[in-house]
């Protein structure tokens, strides 16, 4: 048996599970340890609101739950924090945003409730780009997140701040959304694990909208098998939500373990066709990314898979197609901040279309006003045409070229980010922030599951992920192929060499 990590942090949420079920430690030392790391660790602003008080509280009832042989199941006790984009009743709720300073939602959104009715324990709320716009946590009204690898680095975005809670073991897990790779690009930079289900997987109740055809919640870790854990409790229908999907949900957990028809424990991975595209490994990508992640595909091959070269003709188009579709339905989400439910209004103004102007001048930041702007031009009379319509119409392409794909293969594998995480404040230009976007865009197009695995070390000693994308509801198919892949590689247990 492998020797048991020294320090409560270092635990994963499965081996906390398992420490609580045998009694060896309890949800209040996980939570108190976890709180003390967390006020230890300012600097690193992973967190917008850290609630000691009720994160206490909820451990205490955990404990006294298990002490009565009442546990809800594994993960009752474990404590995590969710993206500020997600409500939650009693808490402030900002989405990063000056917009939303102070607000207090009365209802917590459905991914929060079905957390702690599993008996989650919920310590705080976590720094991301305002409105889930962006890639690098810069957008944060209230404070950049810096890399726990080289805090000069971005831990990317928009999940930034989860991302960086996981990797620098300030909380086994969080949860994360991503709309156009917000929970792979910074589980990517900060070598994290982390999936995006399947559109409609995950309800999108009490999410603060982005661009509603697209954004998914999901788990952040630092393991697959933290991951199933994770979205085994946030997963199902929920009837407020218009786009969540009657669909079965399996037992993620089991599927971890389950072999493939075929497969052996040496091979766990034969009869698994990967699906290479060429359009990810073209000129963009950086060599120390190209080489880590073609390692990754060895080792995928070493494990039984085969893999497939295959084609996703329409990838650079994914960008325009995207930043056409989501500042659209941005456009239109966010006219409801207008100073009259919501937050911020205004301190002075002649009139009513005076305070809604000054309101949202002063509440927006740059990024959400310029996607504002190019979502209302594109939607408008004239243009609708030639931007919204002909994007929708790509869009459905991209989405057929996945299932072309998909005829060849089971899974689809390439990298999540062009490179490795670069220095804050060096990228000024959107466009070019836009362009990194190239490989988590597609799936996001298509509504596909998609999940990001450490898979090595790039420039500057920065993490590197591998993207595998399956087809839809297929998520235990990759958390059975990312944690096999984890069974025979070490990259998702190392730690920042700086944070003990
Ligand atoms: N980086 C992308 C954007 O800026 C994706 C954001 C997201 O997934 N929320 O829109």
């Amino acid at each position: 048996m492998s020797a048991l990590p020294s320090a409560l942090h270092d635990l994963t949420l499965a081996q906390q599970s398992a420490q609580l079920a045998a009694g060896q430690t309890t949800s209040v030392a996980l939570t108190r340890h976890a709180l003390d790391r967390i006020a230890a660790h300012t600097e690193l602003g992973a967190f917008l609101h850290v609630d000691a008080d009720g994160a206490l509280a909820a451990a205490a009832a955990s404990d006294a739950r298990r002490a009565a042989g009442a546990a809800f199941g594994p993960l009752d006790g474990v404590p995590i924090a969710h993206k500020d984009i997600f409500v939650t009743q009693g808490l402030p709720t900002t989405a990063a945003s000056k917009m939303l300073k102070g607000y207090q939602s009365p209802f917590d959104a459905t991914v929060v409730a079905q957390l702690k009715a599993a008996g989650v324990v919920n310590v705080g709320k976590l720094n991301c780009d305002e409105f889930a716009m962006g890639g690098a946590n810069e957008n944060s009204a209230y404070s950049p997140a810096r890399n726990p690898w080289d805090t000069t680095r971005i831990p990317g975005g928009s999940s930034g701040g989860s991302a960086v809670a996981v990797a620098a073991r300030l909380v086994a897990a969080a949860t994360g959304t991503d709309t156009g790779g917000s929970i792979r690009q910074p589980a990517a930079l900060t070598g994290i694990t982390g999936i995006k289900p399947t559109y409609g997987r995950c309800s999108r109740y009490g999410m603060i909208a982005f661009a509603s055809s697209l954004d998914q919640a999901g788990p952040m870790a630092r393991t697959a098998e933290d991951c199933a854990l994770l979205l085994q409790a946030m997963s199902g229908f929920d009837e407020r939500d218009a786009t969540s999907a009657q669909q079965p949900v399996p037992d993620f957990v089991a599927a971890l373990n389950t072999l493939r028809p075929g497969a052996t424990a040496e091979q766990p991975l034969s009869g698994l066709r990967v699906g290479v595209p060429k359009e990810f490994f073209g000129e963009g990508v950086s060599p120390d990314v190209l080489a880590a992640t073609r390692a990754a595909l060895a080792q995928l091959e070493q494990l039984g898979a085969t893999l497939v070269d295959v084609s996703l003709p329409r990838t650079e188009l994914s960008i325009p197609v995207y930043y056409i579709i989501a500042p659209a339905e941005a456009s239109s989400n966010l006219s409801r901040f207008d100073g009259v439910k919501f937050g911020h209004r205004a301190a002075k103004y002649s009139d009513l279309n005076d305070m809604y102007r000054k309101t949202r001048a002063e509440g927006f930041g740059p990024e959400v006003k310029r996607r504002i702007m190019i979502g209302a031009y594109v939607l408008s009379h004239g243009y609708y045409d030639a931007y919204y319509l002909q994007a929708q119409k790509l869009r459905r392409m991209i989405a057929d070229d996945f299932q072309a794909a998909f005829q060849v293969c089971d899974v689809i594998a390439g990298p999540v980010a062009p490179s490795v995480a670069r220095t804050l404040g060096s990228q000024t230009d959107p466009v070019a922030e836009y362009l990194a976007d190239i490989f988590t865009l597609p799936a996001s197009l298509a509504g596909l599951p998609g999940m990001s695995v450490p898979a090595g070390f790039g420039e500057g000693g920065l993490p590197v992920g591998l993207q595998l994308i399956g087809n839809y509801w297929q998520e235990a198919g990759l958390l059975h192929t990312a944690h096999a892949f984890q069974q025979a590689t070490d990259w998702h247990t190392r730690t920042p060499a700086t944070l003990a």
